[in-house]
């Protein structure tokens, strides 16, 4: 747990009328489900989400993706899910956070938690609810020197639009599903595509590599040596055959690097949570060994664990029946039905 953050952060610019009952973070799938949970049972909750974006390692890994082990769901893509998910987050209308990379805890004298962001934001709560799947989920950086990670505005490293492609010369570096899929999606609006893979194997369904090598130039063994660029546009690329060393350049009007993701737990790791290889123990009643915080989803272990999203579904309304319970000791952890839901009734207007 962080000490001596009290001179860096002036107190009575704390709102106070900002406590919050539960501050969740993390805003993957399970966070979502958990933030709409809290507040079905009356909760006044927060959501904090480091990403500029929701959804998680589903949004940053699979958004195409069809998922189908979600029980009365057949067939959802990651991104619809996702999108269900936010809509459903929003019912009770919490406070969602976006780009805040919680990483310090204080507790304070009156038993509430401060939470503060790597950026320096401040939050005060009554109970916390970690929701942090892997951690901080960041694609890879193209690892050649001088180039920082986002220092050209044609370097990109997910496809946030179809039209910064659009009629370019597109070079894509990798060998995994992103690379072979990104390929064959945007295969057909480019000027052209080569793919470029420091092996000759790649990491993807095997139909789509075909339709990869058939429709696309692909080199491998090839890395990414240096880069060339004016004024802070990509222009050439040279790449190096790993093999010969044969060296050879490439004009390029964008550049998407597809290496992968890390992820990074940050400042939390240090809060004094009781861990076991890389994640936090909970007990059956997702409560961690710190009184008032809890936790949820890919981020716990427990004897059995599963890291599917049913599981994480799961206990995220435990560990909203938890906090209720520390908030208000004549609770009772409860299964509360939806259908018999007054609010919930009101608000959806059946
Ligand atoms: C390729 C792949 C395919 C999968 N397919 C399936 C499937 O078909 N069916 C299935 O059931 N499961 C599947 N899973 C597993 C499923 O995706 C996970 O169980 C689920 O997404 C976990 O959600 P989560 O919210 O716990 O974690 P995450 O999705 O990892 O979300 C955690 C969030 O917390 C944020 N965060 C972390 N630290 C902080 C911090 N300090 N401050 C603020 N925010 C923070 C992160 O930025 C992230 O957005 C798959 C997983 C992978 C990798």
């Amino acid at each position: 747990m962080s000490k001596n953050k009290e001179s860096k952060i002036n107190i009575a610019y704390i709102d106070q009328e900002a406590v919050y009952d539960v501050t969740i973070i993390g805003g993957g799938a399970v966070g979502l489900f958990t933030t709409f949970y809290s507040g079905m049972r009356g909760l006044k909750t927060k959501l904090i989400e480091a990403s500029r974006e929701l959804g998680g390692k589903v949004t940053m890994g699979f958004p195409d993706k069809t998922i189908s082990d979600i029980g009365g769901i057949k067939e959802i893509t990651g991104q619809n899910l996702v999108k269900e998910l936010v809509k459903q987050a929003k019912t009770f209308d919490p406070t969602i956070v976006c780009g805040q990379f919680i990483s310090d805890l204080q507790p304070l004298e009156n038993g509430n938690f401060r939470l503060i962001s790597q950026t320096g934001e401040v939050h005060e709560t009554r109970t916390i609810i970690l929701t942090l799947g892997s951690g901080l989920i960041r694609p890879m950086k193209l690892e050649v020197d001088g180039v920082e990670y986002d220092g050209y505005h044609n370097l990109h490293y997910t496809v946030e639009e179809y039209g910064q492609f659009a009629d370019k010369n597109v070079l894509i570096s990798g060998g995994g599903d992103s690379a072979v899929d990104w390929a064959d999606e945007l295969h057909s609006i480019a000027k052209n595509i080569t793919v470029v893979h420091r092996r000759d194997e790649f990491r993807a369904f095997e139909n789509s590599v075909q339709k990869m090598k058939e429709q696309v130039d692909v080199l491998t063994p090839y890395t990414i040596k240096d880069v060339q660029n004016e004024k802070n546009y990509l222009t050439q690329v040279t790449l190096e055959n790993l093999e010969t060393g044969k060296i050879r350049d490439i004009e390029v009007d964008a550049l998407l690097v597809n290496h992968g993701f890390s992820s990074e737990l940050g400042g939390i790791k240090n809060w004094g949570l009781e861990m076991s290889e890389g994640q936090i123990l909970v007990n059956d009643a997702m409560e961690t060994n710190i009184p008032g915080i809890f936790a949820a989803g890919d981020v716990v272990t427990y004897p059995n664990k599963l890291n599917l999203f049913v599981a994480g579904f799961t206990e995220g309304p435990m560990a909203i029946n938890s906090a209720n319970g520390y908030l208000n000791h004549s609770s009772e952890p409860m299964a509360m039905y939806s259908t018999h839901h007054e609010k919930l009734y009101e608000l959806t207007n059946r």
